[in-house]
Order: C-alpha cells, then structure tokens, then sequence
C-alpha cells in the first residue's frame, strides 16, 4: 500500500507503555474481535481461551509497559493512523452520499493490556472495537503475530484488520450490531454463534468496500495479502490449528471460504448495500 508521507488521522490515542488494573473484557454485547482469541490463547496458555477473559475482580493490579516502543512500532502506529485516515475519507463520502453523518471512531495503540467501556482487555485478545466507547482497539505487537504465526504478511493484510474493526464502528452506527446483539439475548448459544457469523462476515465485506474504495493507494499483491490474512483467520483455520478439529456450532466468526468470500465481494461492489449477510439467500449463495 502506498502510504508513506499521507495524512494520518488525528482520532489516535497512545496508550503504549501505560500500567492498569487488570479485570475481564465481557465478550458479547458491545464487542467485537477479529477472531484470534482461539488460536493465540492455545498458542499462549496451552489451551483454556477461557482463561484469558476471566475478570480478577479488580485485585492486584498489573504493571504493564515500561517499554519504549521500537522504531518499527513507530512505523506500524504511523501506517495505522493513515490506514485509519483513508477509513474516515471513504466512510465520510460514503455516508454523505446516502443521507447519513458518519462519526468517527478513535484507534487506541496499547501495550499488553487495556482499559475499555467495554472492560479491560489482555493484547491476546487480539483487535477489537468498543461500540461503548466508540473505539478500535490495537496492540502493534499483534501484528507480528499475524505474519510470523498465521503467515498473514504484508501492510493490506494490517489495513485488512483496521477495516475490518471499521466495519464493526458502521454497524453500531448503522444499527446492526445494536439488533443483532438483543436478538442474541434470547437465543441458544449456537444460533448467537450463528449471529455473529453473520455480523463477523459483513465486516469482512465493509472492509472490502474500504478496499474498492482506498484501490488507487493499493500496490499489486495488496488485495492477495488481505484475503491471506481473511483466509488465516477463519474459525475452521484456527481451530484445526489450535485444537486439531472443527466445532462448526462455535464459529462466531466464519470460515476461512466465507470470510474470504466477503472481502473479495465486498472489494468487486464497491456497495454498503450488497453486504446483507443476513439475507440467507446471498449468504447462502456467497458463502460456499
Ligand atoms: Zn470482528
């Protein structure tokens, strides 16, 4: 992507290198990852996901930081910002263009751990968006990650992730995700999971849309890199990874084919009206 020496957006909060309490991130409700919880908590607590999420109770406290970010964390928080800034330009007309005002979310860069609206969360987590807050949340670190455990490499598989988180911020505004998670309320645990596929997946095309839309800044391989990373990041990817077998029923987030499928669409429509992954027609039909 050809970013060097472009605006970044100012909607950024630094919280590298700070200390906080730790407590738990209540998954479900106002959040939303992009769905490395599985794999990275096998990868670093040898197996329980759900230890990553449970809530201490506010004892202790946890010093965090200390750590001057590298020079190469200055780079990735640079290439985010303007990753963020080209999201305000295309989501801005985007909007204008239908009647509608887009509020800008705010990226929050931290280290190992953060504080959210949403509850306090580990960077093993992986990225997420905060509709209490309005916030993207990103440790840099994460990215590593993505090249060197998932083999997701490249600058647009990074830019893929922003999107992707982007596209959470148009569904709380647009009021999906706001129906999507009452309706969850009353439903068994694996037709929520199903909900959420159908959310996770609309993500994943609203960042294909952000692609269609920022292509002029894009190199060749740009879009190759964003479907590596769609493809390393589907629930059957990780859990054959972590677990060595496929639980269709706990999906909360898609497919490798799928969540591929609705990048790619999403980049070929260019329309935020294409993407209904709740019409079970297209989904069926987009998501072989
Ligand atoms: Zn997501």
């Amino acid at each position: 992507m050809q970013w060097k020496g472009r605006r970044e957006s100012q909607n950024v909060e630094d919280r590298r290198g700070r200390r906080m309490p730790r407590g738990g991130l209540a998954m479900g409700g106002g959040v939303s990852g992009i769905g490395l919880l599985v794999l990275l908590a096998y990868v670093l607590l040898g197996g329980n996901p759900g230890a990553l999420l449970q809530g201490t109770g506010g004892g202790g406290g946890r010093f965090v930081g200390g750590k001057t970010p590298t020079a190469q964390e200055d780079e990735l928080a640079r290439f985010a910002s303007v990753v963020l800034a080209d999201t305000e330009v295309v989501w801005q007309e985007q909007f204008r263009s239908r009647g509608k005002r887009y509020q800008e979310p705010t990226m929050v860069f931290f280290t190992d751990a953060v504080e959210s609206a949403c509850g306090s969360a580990d960077a093993a987590v992986g990225p997420f968006y905060c509709s209490g807050d309005e916030k993207i949340y990103l440790d840099l670190s994460f990215y590593e990650d993505l090249a060197k455990k998932l083999g997701a490499k490249g600058d647009f598989a990074q830019a893929y992730v922003i999107a992707h988180e982007v596209g959470h911020h148009l569904q709380h505004l647009l009021g999906t995700s706001g129906k999507v998670h009452r309706e969850q309320q009353r439903l068994s645990q694996a037709q929520a999971n199903a909900l959420s596929v159908r959310l996770e997946l609309q993500a994943d095309f609203y960042a294909g849309v952000f692609a269609h839309h920022a292509r002029k800044f894009l190199d060749p391989g740009d879009i190759e890199e964003a479907l590596s990373a769609a493809n390393a990041i589907g629930d059957d990817t990780l859990q054959r990874r972590g677990r060595g077998r496929v639980v269709p029923d706990s999906f909360t987030h898609g497919t490798s084919a799928q969540r591929m499928a609705w990048f790619r669409r999403g980049f070929e429509s260019g329309k935020l009206e294409d993407g209904d992954t709740f019409d079970d027609r297209l989904f069926e039909r987009v998501g072989r």
